[in-house]
């Protein structure tokens, strides 16, 4: 059996990056960056004004107070978006609004609150400005031709506004990868239709499909199957415009469990069995060149399969460095008992303390109890040989992906 870090170092190398598309800015958020964006402007693109105020020459501001003001005469009002008409000159100044291009020959912006009406068509200013105050200079915040945003980078909102703010309409990404979902299973019903006796509702669809999406990923299909080698098979066949597969059960040793060898008929499988818990059966392989993941079928044990298997290999096809959840310490609030020879991972809260992280476990740990997911946002980590950890220990733990800690 494989442990966890050798499974996810063996997914890990046999996946790569996908192709990289334009895409509209919008649909590009979460994406990997594929090719740098280089300023083809300046920005700001003008010399403008971070404030309501007067554009003026700062002379003749000199020793202005609210005693001792300085009057000037207001030669023009440059709303944000009007090009200058006039140049200021000693005596002079402009009206002026935040964003406005600074008119020629004006070397500050006195701020409105710092000046009062006057005499007919002039200003009184009543503190004095040195040149450059409350003006943002041309390229201050990139020149034209610096590289803006470099390949790699994950687009959020704030990479996108700067894309927008240099021109862009597209942008080339990695583009998100698509996964196929077959739910397995005779005993299963969809939600919405009547219970049958022995029956019960599929919960994994909907929660893999949520996992799928949560990761960044996009879903190509999601199909349920019967415990049928024929019918596996060919759903598996039926996967081509996916870019990973994921099947949910049918993967253990039961008599109706189908996946594997329906995997070696039309694919083929690299590992079966993990040393974790919960989601000891777990097929990886290959069918027409993608990978594919076989989830055992427990609720809990698929959410957790694909937190540490599936969400790291889409990472790796979306582009991303960190593919890995990465772990942070918190201090255990209730003691958590643990036999090896398993890793185990434990549905849980953490939140932030005063003295860095507590986390609390859920009481229930059944791998088919899916109580034991809500509210959870982590997962604590016991160690293959470990013996347990009592409260107050310190303890490793990964956040889910999406859950927001
Ligand atoms: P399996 O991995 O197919 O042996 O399934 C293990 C357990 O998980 C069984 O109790 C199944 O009924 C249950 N199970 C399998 N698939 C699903 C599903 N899609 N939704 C809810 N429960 C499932
Ligand atoms: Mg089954």
């Amino acid at each position: 059996m494989l442990t966890v870090d050798e499974a996810q170092t063996l997914v890990l190398d046999s996946v790569s990056a996908l192709p990289a598309e334009r895409m509209p800015l919008l649909k590009a958020l979460g994406c990997v960056l594929a090719e740098p964006v280089v300023a083809p402007i300046p920005l700001p693109p003008f010399d403008n004004s971070a404030m309501d105020g007067f554009a003026v020459i700062a002379e003749d501001t000199r020793g202005a107070t609210p005693e001792t003001p300085r009057a000037l005469k207001v030669i023009e009002e440059l709303p944000a978006g009007r090009a200058p008409q006039c140049r200021v000159q000693p005596g002079t100044a402009a009206r002026i609004m935040t964003g406005a291009p600074v008119p020629a020959g004006a070397e500050a912006v006195v701020m409105v609150e710092h000046t009062r009406p006057g005499l007919p068509g002039e200003v009184e200013v009543l503190a004095a400005a040195e040149a450059g105050d409350n003006i943002r200079p041309c390229g201050e915040d990139i020149a034209a031709g610096e590289v803006a945003l470099a390949a790699g980078l994950v687009l959020g909102p704030g990479e996108l506004g700067l894309a927008a703010a240099l021109g862009s309409t597209q942008v080339a990404v990695i583009r998100p990868p698509r996964a196929a979902i077959v739910t397995t299973g005779s005993e299963l019903v969809a939600p919405g239709e009547k219970l049958r006796p022995g029956a019960i509702y599929n919960s994994n669809q909907v929660a893999i499909a949520g996992s799928v999406l949560a990761a960044g990923a996009e879903i190509s299909c999601c199909r349920h199957v019967a415990d049928d080698e024929a019918a596996v098979a060919e759903a598996l066949a039926e996967c081509g415009d996916a870019d990973l597969i994921i099947t949910v059960g049918g993967v253990s040793v039961g008599d109706y469990d189908f996946v594997k060898t329906a995997l070696q008929r039309v694919g083929e499988i690299k590992f079966w069995r993990l040393l974790m818990k919960p989601g000891k059966p777990l097929a990886f392989g290959h069918v027409a060149g993608r990978p594919l993941f076989g989830l055992p079928g427990n609720p809990v044990s698929a959410l957790v399969t694909f937190e540490l298997l599936v969400a790291p290999a889409l990472r790796k096809l979306a582009g991303r460095c960190q593919c890995l959840p990465v772990a942070i310490r918190a201090r255990l609030l209730s003691d958590l008992s643990h036999k090896p020879p398993r890793r185990e991972y434990v549905q849980a809260l953490t939140r932030r303390a005063d003295d860095g992280y507590v986390v609390q476990p859920h009481a229930k740990r059944g791998s088919a109890m899916l109580t034991s997911t809500v509210g959870a946002n982590s997962l604590v980590v016991l160690a293959e040989e470990s013996r347990g950890a009592r409260a107050g220990d310190l303890v490793e733990v990964i956040p889910l992906a999406g859950a927001g800690l």
